[in-house]
């Protein structure tokens, strides 16, 4: 009588481990359904970042063809118009406008390639001179 009863006492202790096990393994599954689903966003997150390193690459390559001038920044090339006008800081580096107005605070804009700051009047970076030289360059390599 003795032994089946110590063998009952040994059958729940092994029952009760099992189900803890259980609940262990359900929840190291769980966190590994995570831990995928994370490594699946950084992935997508790399193929993206690769996508947009392609796109920029092609245009560098463009450019470096054609000898276009092109903001440090962004690398499209310099044009007459609004965003693509080259602008002259007072260290003597030139950025394109939309470039200039991502760096600017409310009374200057910082250089991205020194930090050395252009103050600005109330127009902003439109008050900076535009770069006329480089205008002529992008004219003449988009002629060539
Ligand atoms: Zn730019
Ligand atoms: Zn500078």
């Amino acid at each position: 009588m003795g032994s089946s009863q110590s063998m009952r006492k040994n059958e729940t202790i092994l029952k009760s481990r099992v189900k803890m096990l259980e609940k262990k393994l359900k929840a190291e599954s769980k966190r590994n359904n995570f831990q995928k689903i994370r490594m699946k966003r950084a992935e997508q997150q790399i193929r993206h970042e690769l996508e947009e390193l392609k796109v920029r690459n092609k245009a560098l390559e463009d450019t470096c063809e054609k000898r276009t001038p092109c903001c440090g920044i962004c690398w499209r090339p310099y044009q007459n118009n609004e965003a693509m006008i080259p602008r002259i800081l007072s260290c003597g580096h030139t950025l394109c406008e939309s470039c200039g107005l991502k760096l600017a605070k409310s009374s200057y804009v910082e250089c991205p390639f020194d930090r050395i700051k252009t103050p600005m009047f109330f127009n902003g970076i439109q008050s900076l001179p535009k770069n006329f030289t480089i205008l002529q360059l992008a004219n003449v390599s988009r002629q060539s």
